[in-house]
């Protein structure tokens, strides 16, 4: 008991540790529940018989080894004789072992789709409700429990059938051992045998058997620990072919690095198919803000991906201070970046907590934390909250609106005092007057920070980009455009199609208003 609740917990421990380290890019193709299964259902199915099983099976064993040699002891011909019926017996089991055991991958398969399902739901519940999606979702997970219902059926028939036929062929054996053994002793042919040793030995035949069934009414439960050991241990003997801490890996000077993209050629795993970058180079000169736009699937936001080495590129490489990036050592180089995401991610923590995220202690102070949520213009409202920088924020932020969850991203960007400030679409889920503000306090910190960090900056709206040092037009993998934002206007290209497209637009826009 005590020995497989250890094993639960150690196995846990293990696969969660494993997982937080992985390529990014198993993310891209798994659902978050099928993993979380694994490390629940699939480690307490893998742990169960291990109490029972070993009680059961050294008592198993020894009673098995016993009979066995009373038996040959006995009557060495009618042990060879019982023996031959346990040919078909064994070859049934392993038939059906090796058959249940890819219905019990199945059935856990299924299970992990009942969690992945769950619990997409239920964390996008506002999305599930709005849309009177409740019936869908219960139908998708109904289906997999029928699923599941469905081959734990066919496991239990298969196993009774199994359990049948191994009787009728023990009832078998002990019909066979009494006929040869009653007509050896009438005949005399036996001189070994009399009827005293004939009773005993079907005695000792029957203690055999108890022990091969007792064992075998393991099997059922072994299997199933089979299939989802071999599900627990595909993820702990994963290893990522990003590793975060490669002890050989170089670490970088405290000067700020250039950047560059060398002819970088990347595809998704997923989407083999289809190309995101041919051959693409820029660079990022130390201190500067490149502005990178284009339509939405140009590929900005694989570029931020690639910086952080969520992937590695196919082709070409990332130099960073004139070394590739693949070189250094990865948890040093992302501990100096500051990220904004297009998808602001906020955790069911305080906002403590949260603008802290990554940092330890010493890193940061209660004053330089307020300090960076009063460049991100969030101070106030952290104030206004009950209990200001230790309220909670609920799961997924659900307490903040969309522009406070990107102003507290601001915030944690900036707190970590980066060398390269990575902001994609940081001001995309806010309304106009919002995004005035977030833009100023985007442009003073990108002022602050000049000559001490290197700025990405990814903008729908153009106008954010003006004073970048460099704006990069990406289109369909490609890069179009390079240069200042008056360059580019007299180049009277791409840029300058989508600057007077913009301004349109914003002039219709304020005419409504
Ligand atoms: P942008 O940020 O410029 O809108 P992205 O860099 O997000 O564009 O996407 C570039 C292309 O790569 C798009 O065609 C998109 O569909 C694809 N893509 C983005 N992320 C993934 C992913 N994780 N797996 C597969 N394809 C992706
Ligand atoms: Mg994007």
């Amino acid at each position: 008991m005590t020995v497989s609740r250890l094993l639960v917990l150690r196995l846990r421990k293990q696969m969660f540790e494993n997982l937080l380290v992985q390529d990014i890019a198993l993310y891209d193709g798994i659902m978050v529940g099928q993993l979380t299964s694994r490390m629940t259902s699939d480690v307490a199915q893998l742990t169960q018989p291990i109490s029972q099983f070993l009680t059961m099976f050294l008592s198993g064993m020894v009673q098995l080894t016993g009979a066995t040699v009373m038996c040959i002891h006995t009557s060495w011909k009618l042990t060879l004789l019982a023996a031959t019926m346990l040919g078909p017996v064994m070859y049934l089991t392993t038939v059906y072992a090796t058959w249940s055991q890819g219905v019990n991958t199945l059935i856990m398969s299924a299970m992990g789709d009942c969690t992945a399902v769950a619990t997409e739901a239920l964390r996008n519940i506002r999305t599930v409700r709005s849309f009177g999606a409740d019936q869908v979702e219960r139908n998708t997970y109904n289906s997999n429990i029928d699923l599941c219902w469905k081959w734990m059926l066919k496991d239990s028939f298969a196993s009774a059938g199994v359990t049948a036929t191994t009787y009728c062929l023990s009832f078998a054996t002990g019909v066979l051992i009494y006929w040869y053994g009653g007509n050896a002793i009438l005949d005399g042919s036996d001189m070994q045998l009399n009827i005293g040793n004939l009773v005993t030995f079907n005695l000792y035949w029957q203690m055999m058997q108890t022990s091969v069934r007792q064992m075998n009414s393991m099997l059922s439960t072994l299997i199933v620990s089979a299939s989802s050991g071999k599900r627990v241990f595909e993820i702990i003997d994963t290893s990522p072919d990003i590793p975060l801490d490669d002890p050989a890996a170089l670490q970088l000077g405290h000067t700020l690095p250039d950047i560059v993209f060398e002819n970088v050629k990347f595809t998704y795993q997923m989407r083999p198919d289809s190309l995101v970058f041919g051959s693409v180079s820029f660079s990022i000169p130390a201190g500067k803000t490149v502005a990178l736009v284009g339509k939405s699937g140009a590929g900005k936001t694989t570029c931020v991906s690639l910086l952080l080495r969520f992937y590695d590129p196919q082709g070409g490489s990332i130099l960073v201070g004139g070394h590739r990036l693949q070189e250094l050592n990865l948890r040093a180089w992302q501990r100096r970046i500051g990220v904004v995401s297009q998808e602001t991610q906020v955790f069911a923590r305080s906002v403590r907590e949260n603008l802290s995220y990554g940092l330890s202690s010493e890193e940061y102070s209660d004053a330089s934390m307020e300090e960076a949520a009063r460049a991100a213009n969030i101070h106030d409202f952290i104030l206004s909250m009950d209990q200001g920088y230790d309220s909670m924020l609920g799961e997924g932020g659900s307490r903040l609106s969309g522009g406070q969850k990107q102003r507290l991203a601001i915030a944690r960007a900036i707190l970590r005092g980066p060398q390269l400030l990575l902001l994609d679409e940081a001001t995309s889920a806010l309304d106009s007057e919002n995004e005035r503000q977030i833009q100023g306090a985007i442009d003073q910190m990108v002022e602050r920070m000049q000559g001490n960090c290197s700025v990405v900056l990814i903008a729908h709206r153009l106008s954010t980009v003006i004073n970048a040092s460099k704006i990069i037009v990406l289109h369909e993998g490609c890069k179009l455009e390079e240069g200042t934002h008056d360059e580019l206007l007299r180049n009277d290209k791409v840029y300058a199609k989508l600057v007077r497209k913009q301004l349109a637009k914003e002039q219709q826009e304020l005419q409504q208003d």
